[in-house]
């Protein structure tokens, strides 16, 4: 029993070590952090006039088939022109539709785009292995974007490019129901909590979004860029894991 434990110890410190994490600070419990409280959300229609499905869902709804149908919306949309001429493929977002936890991006990237999955290049990857820190897999989590389609030379998303996809990714996470968000990144952490404050400033406290509890943290392609931010990242999956109750 004594060796299985110090295996899985082991093991996750290899894990922490690939995705860059080198000190470990004490577990801290949950903060007694700002909560913004947001309107309940009531159910996952179309936004008025979009001429999509009414897909019932939330408490009871079936997940899976309100988001098979938001994918086939989102597969024929052309609200941004210039990023539905430009694009390869949509990318939808991928997981369990059950999930407690989604982890929101940004938009995809080119990988992403020659793909049609979220988070599969070197900033997915560096995402998979915070996931595993966490003792969670993408298979039981669902990863999902703000924008659908991939924009231009890979910048920032325009906030009409966000009011466009926001319908998409507000209905994915009612038809998915998480009890958890995870922001990633300025851009996401905005657009869900509709604020303008930096993710500096949004990191390491509790929001709530309908019935999820929302925590920041930054981008795994901001880590890529300054790998010193790693262990602010891995304070927040502290806060993250302990109200999960996952972790060691
Ligand atoms: S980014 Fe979203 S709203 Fe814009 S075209 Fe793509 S799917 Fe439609």
């Amino acid at each position: 029993m004594r060796g299985r434990s110090a295996r899985a110890v082991k093991q996750r410190l290899e894990s922490l070590a690939l995705a860059g994490v080198t000190i470990l600070p004490k577990p801290t419990g949950t903060t007694g952090a700002a909560t913004v409280d947001r309107p309940e959300p009531t159910a996952s229609t179309p936004a008025a006039g979009s001429g999509g499905s009414h897909v019932q869902v939330g408490a009871g709804g079936d997940g899976g088939r309100a988001l098979d149908l938001i994918r086939a919306e989102v597969a024929e949309c052309r609200r941004c022109e210039a990023l539905a001429c430009a694009r390869r493929n949509t990318v939808f977002g991928s997981g369990s539709p059950a999930a407690r936890l989604c982890f929101l991006g940004e938009a995809p990237g080119a990988d992403e785009d020659a793909s049609g999955l979220p988070f599969v290049g070197r900033a997915g990857q560096l995402l998979t292995k915070i996931i595993e820190a966490c003792t969670l897999s993408r298979d039981e989590v669902y990863i999902l974007n703000v924008l659908k389609c991939r924009p231009p030379d890979n910048r920032q998303p325009l906030p009409e490019e966000v009011a466009n996809c926001r319908e998409y990714f507000e209905r994915q996470l009612l038809a998915i129901g998480p009890e958890f968000i995870c922001c990633l990144g300025t851009t996401a952490a905005q657009a869900l909590l509709e604020t303008a404050e930096p993710i500096g400033r949004l990191r390491g406290r509790w929001f709530t979004h309908g019935r999820a509890q929302v925590i920041c943290t930054y981008h795994p392609s901001y880590l890529l860029r300054n790998p010193g931010a790693k262990r602010h990242v891995w304070d927040d999956m502290q806060l993250l894991m302990a109200r999960m109750g996952v972790g060691p």
